[in-house]
C-alpha cells in the first residue's frame, strides 16, 4: 500500500498560471470586493455583474495553462495515493494529471439552476448570462459556493484528510473558513509542510516551511518525497 499525500491547495498555486490570487495587497478580487460578487446577496442584486465576473474567470481559467506545480503534483502519484482537495474553481489540477481532485468551493466550467443545486451541467466553456434557464425553469448560476453558502464536499474532504501520511498545504492564505480548518483533520503522525512565498507570515506550528513560489517549491518537494518514497 502507498503511503498517501493529501494536498489542500488555494489560489497560489494557479497565480503562476496568470489566474489572480484574491487576497493580493489591495484587498480586491480582478478589481471587484469580495462582497460585491460572491455573494448569494450580490447575485440578488446585481445578477449581472456577478454572471459577467465569472464569465470573465472562466474565460481566464480556459486561456490559462497548468504549471510546474500541478504537474509536480501527478508526478507524484507513481509512488504515492495522492488526494487533491482544492478550494480553487479552476480545473488546473485535472489538466495538470492529478486523477483525485475534491473541489470544495466548485467548479468554473460547470453551472447550475438557482433552483437545485445538486444537479450540475457542463457550461461547456461558455458564458451564462441574465434569462439562461434550467430544465427547471431556474436561472443557471455558475458552480460556485459563495461566502455565506453550504460547502458540500466538505465532510468527504476532511475523511480524506483524516487519511493523510504527509499533507501538503500549498498557496492558500487559510482565511476563508471552513476549508482552512481542514488541516486540524490530518492524523498527528501526518507530516506537514506548506508551500507558500508568504508561509512565515501564516505562521502554523509543527508544519515546515517552504517559504517561497509553487512553482519551484512544489516539485522540490515532490522530488524529495519521491526519493524518500516515505514521509
Ligand atoms: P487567497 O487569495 O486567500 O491566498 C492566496 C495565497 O497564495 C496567499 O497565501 C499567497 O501568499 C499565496 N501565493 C501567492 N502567489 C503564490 C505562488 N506563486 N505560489 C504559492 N503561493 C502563492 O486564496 P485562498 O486561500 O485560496 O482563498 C481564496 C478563495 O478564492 C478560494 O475560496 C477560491 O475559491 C477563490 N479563488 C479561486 C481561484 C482559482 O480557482 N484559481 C483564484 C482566486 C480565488
Amino acid at each position: 500500500m502507498k503511503p498517501r499525500v493529501v494536498v489542500l491547495s488555494g489560489a497560489g498555486i494557479s497565480a503562476e498560471s496568470g489566474l489572480k490570487t484574491f487576497r493580493a495587497d489591495d484587498g480586491l478580487w480582478e478589481e471587484h470586493k469580495v462582497e460585491d460578487v460572491a455573494t448569494p446577496e450580490a447575485f440578488a442584486r446585481d445578477p449581472k455583474l456577478v454572471l459577467r465576473f465569472y464569465n470573465q474567470r472562466r474565460r481566464q481559467v480556459m486561456a490559462a495553462e497548468p504549471n510546474a506545480a500541478h504537474r509536480a503534483l501527478s508526478e507524484l502519484e507513481q509512488d504515492f495515493q495522492v488526494n487533491v482537495v482544492t478550494q480553487n474553481i479552476d480545473d488546473l489540477h485535472e489538466r495538470g494529471g492529478s486523477t483525485s481532485v475534491v473541489h470544495l468551493h466548485g467548479e468554473i466550467l460547470q453551472m447550475r439552476s438557482v433552483l437545485d443545486d445538486a444537479t450540475l451541467f457542463s457550461t461547456q466553456g461558455e458564458d451564462i448570462v441574465l434569462g439562461d434557464l434550467a430544465q427547471d425553469g431556474g436561472q443557471l448560476r455558475p458552480h460556485v459556493v459563495w461566502f455565506g453558502e453550504a460547502v458540500p464536499e466538505l465532510e468527504a474532504a476532511a475523511e480524506i484528510v483524516a487519511q493523510a501520511d504527509v499533507l501538503l498545504i500549498v498557496g492558500t492564505s487559510l482565511a476563508v473558513y471552513p476549508a482552512a480548518s481542514l488541516m486540524h483533520f490530518a492524523p498527528p503522525h501526518a507530516k506537514r509542510y506548506l508551500v507558500d512565498p508568504n508561509a512565515e507570515a501564516l505562521a502554523v506550528d509543527g508544519v515546515e516551511v517552504f517559504a517561497e513560489a509553487a512553482s519551484t517549491g512544489v516539485p522540490k518537494l515532490v522530488q524529495r518525497l519521491r526519493q524518500r518514497r516515505l514521509p
